[in-house]
């Protein structure tokens, strides 16, 4: 490295690690922030140093969860793994975590597909998976067909295969027009129910006619085809079969012959799963190994995982919110908790709240909370939705102390959950 390289890396840790002490957030987004306002060359000087290259992790909902999947699967094989665990997925958060594993053999990174232009191409993935997108922040992202061209543009700098979501039919176009080998997991079925919640219309990517489903399992994902050019959903290298998919705290899956139970919950969790035996596959990981690593895993942040009383489930769009609903269903949580906030990483609109099936809470719920920045909003869609809502408190702490006495299940976006977690745990921490 370069005396600059250095300097940089440096005044990065410790200003990151005044961050920690302070309180300000994860020090290691704030290390690499600096670091590589000092130095841009860094990440390339950093990336050069992990022998065994990167995995790298996009899409719009799954980034987190399948990160920490195939990282726990590689430190199960005695790999010596840098990672992004926290969520921190833009320039700073990479350059960040690879300075503070300096010794890494491999690097399993999540990157934000609109940041991956400043990334990608630095690290040269061997392996590169696509976990869907899935209509989000619109007021960010504007479209799914722009979210679908950073991918494209991404696999670009990708040296070995793709790993893709074969039920997504966006992607699976971008990966054909991609060139680059392509390695599809996907689901054999899900609820029975998938097929009516609220979708995303899909077009046939070769030929632009509306995709005919067959089935619908989460948004637009399912088993589509098209009647226009006869194009349709490629046969999944890795399916995976649900055989227990109830609530927010276990599921269990079939892959390739071999059962995994997961201490946590939906559909989301069963795709992560696929994902991370197919990635595993390529980096020469059998799926028995791999099941075995990954049994009993927990939830990571927000996905339900359980603090006192509460189950989280983070909502950030209709596909994820839906899966909660179906979640919350099935659990038979009477007592519910919904905070929404529109701050910049939740998304500034808040629309999409309609296209999520509250409705369906209608049975179960006896006592309802609504709170965040735009607790109102939340509130007006339940009473459209015909659900009471007991108590409007925008404070996120005292809406906590409201329902926290009996176990109750609390949907949230993403900052309303990380002020409920700070405010539940005692502490702030930003994970993702
Ligand atoms: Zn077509």
């Amino acid at each position: 490295m370069s005396l600059r390289q250095i300097v940089a890396a440096r005044t990065g840790r410790l200003v990151g690690a005044a961050s920690r002490l302070t309180g300000f957030g994860a020090g290691e987004a704030v290390t690499g922030k600096l670091a590589h306002a000092i130095d841009p060359t860094l990440l390339s000087a950093l990336a050069s140093r992990v022998p065994e290259g990167f995995v790298v992790v996009m899409g719009t909902n799954g980034k987190t969860s399948t990160a920490a999947m195939l990282t726990r699967v590689l430190n199960a094989q005695r790999r010596n793994v840098v990672t992004n665990a926290t969520g921190a997925n833009l320039v700073g958060g990479v350059v960040g975590a690879l300075i503070k594993h300096p010794h890494a053999e491999i690097g399993i990174l999540e990157v934000d597909e609109a940041a991956a232009r400043s990334i990608v191409p630095t690290l040269e993935p061997r392996v590169m998976i696509w976990t869907n997108v899935l209509r989000d922040q619109l007021d960010r992202y504007f479209e799914t067909d722009i979210v679908i061209r950073h991918l494209e543009n991404a696999a670009v700098s990708v040296r070995g295969s793709l790993v893709v979501n074969a039920d997504d039919p966006g992607l699976v176009g971008a990966a054909e027009r991609s060139g680059k080998p392509v390695v599809y997991y996907g689901l054999t079925h899900a609820r029975d129910e998938g097929s009516a919640l609220a979708a995303d219309s899909a077009n046939c990517p070769r030929c632009g006619a509306p995709l005919r489903y067959d089935a619908r399992y989460l948004g637009h994902l399912g088993r589509y085809a098209c009647d226009g050019c006869g194009w349709k959903r490629p046969e999944p290298d890795v399916a995976v079969e649900p055989v227990e998919l109830r609530g927010a705290q276990r599921i269990t899956v079939r892959v390739c012959e071999v059962d995994v139970t997961l201490q946590t919950g939906g559909l989301g969790a069963a795709y992560n799963v696929g994902a991370t035996v197919a990635a595993a596959r390529q980096l020469g990981i059998d799926e028995h190994a791999t099941a075995k690593a990954l049994e009993g895993m927990t939830a990571v942040f927000g996905r339900g995982e359980t603090i006192g009383n509460g189950v989280l489930l983070l909502m950030k769009n209709p596909a994820g919110g839906n899966e909660g609903v179906m979640q919350v269903l099935e659990d038979g949580y009477s007592r519910i908790l919904v905070a929404i906030n529109d701050r910049h990483a939740d998304g500034l609109d808040v629309s999409w709240l309609w296209d999520v099936e509250f409705e369906r809470l209608k049975t179960t719920a006896r006592y309802v909370v609504v709170s965040g920045d735009r607790a109102q909003d939340m509130a007006v869609r339940l009473k459209y939705a015909g659900i009471a809502v007991d108590v409007i408190e925008p404070d996120i702490k005292r809406a906590l102390d409201l329902v926290r006495a009996e176990p109750f299940a609390f949907l949230a976006t993403y900052t309303a959950m990380l002020d409920a977690r700070a405010s539940l745990k005692g502490k702030s921490e930003r994970l993702a």
